[in-house]
């Protein structure tokens, strides 16, 4: 590839797309996608068809098209093979596509385009733009009839993916991936939320429910200590009174003393005048 030197290194959407193509230089095998030798903006991909589907023995090609305002802008994915779930030289209305700005994240990227992509084949048209509702049987035939499609620019495109003893690493990565992207595209229809939501009360009433324990260790770590304190108290209460009781007994016994002395005198004095 000589697009270094073709392209202004410094554009966001050139350095996105260059570090996107190096770390799609490598096939797997669910996807591949490149850029073309002469065009960063135009890639061409292959994409296996789902397992357990009627796409299963299907690998299809196309054309993704970039924005100049790439990745702030979302990608075109255009299906060149014919399916029967997506119309062939089209833009596809995916979710993650042109079609639907509004829902195109920055962080998304070529790879999750193709993710979605395969995610999208085996879910019903529903009319969409650019979908197609084939039977499964003739879906099937051209799944079959798909491995010998060829691509002007790419020629044959069943060598194109890795074969899956290859990437039985990258798979399990995928698989993880595509069930982020899943749940991410629940999220912007609108009904996560709520699981969003559940989440959070749980996470509330884990905190809580430490909250209760906290403050129940704190109260009878207190009981403990004011326990132990009143015992203390008393103790010393003990204590006191008896020093207090000592007190007394002397200085009655002193008064005691004292008053039988100035009886004695005086009686001592009657006597003696
Ligand atoms: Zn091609």
């Amino acid at each position: 590839m000589s697009l270094e030197g073709k392209y202004n290194t410094k554009s966001p959407a050139v350095k996105r797309l260059m570090r996107e193509a190096q770390e799609l230089h490598e096939a797997t095998n669910e996807y591949h996608a490149c850029p073309l030798d002469d065009n960063l903006f135009e890639w061409h991909f292959t994409v296996r068809g789902p397992p357990s589907t009627e796409f299963e023995s299907g690998v299809y090609h196309g054309r993704i098209t970039l924005p100049a305002e790439y990745p702030m802008k979302p990608p075109n994915i255009i299906l060149l093979t014919p399916n029967g779930r997506f119309e062939v030289q089209k833009k596809l209305c995916l979710s993650i596509s042109g079609h639907h700005p509004e829902t195109w994240q920055p962080s998304w990227s070529i790879r999750t385009a193709l993710l979605a992509l395969i995610a999208f084949m085996p879910t019903p048209g529903n009319g969409t733009i650019g979908s197609l509702d084939y039977s499964a049987e003739e879906r099937q035939k051209l799944a079959k009839k798909s491995s010998t499609w060829k691509c002007d620019i790419c020629g044959r495109i069943d060598n194109l993916l890795a074969n899956a003893e290859q990437t039985s690493r990258t798979k399990s990565n995928t698989q993880a991936e595509e069930h982020r992207l899943n749940s991410s595209s629940v999220q912007f229809q609108g009904t996560a939320s709520s699981i969003t939501e559940a989440t959070l009360s749980t996470s509330s009433v884990d905190i809580s429910l430490n909250e209760g324990l906290r403050q129940r260790l704190i109260d009878s770590q207190r009981q403990v200590n004011s326990s132990s304190a009143q015992r203390k108290n008393s103790v010393a209460n003990s204590e006191q009174l008896t020093v207090q009781s000592f007190n007394n007994f002397f200085w009655r016994i002193i008064i005691i003393i004292l008053m039988l002395g100035i009886i004695f005198l005086s009686i001592r004095r009657l006597f003696l005048v």
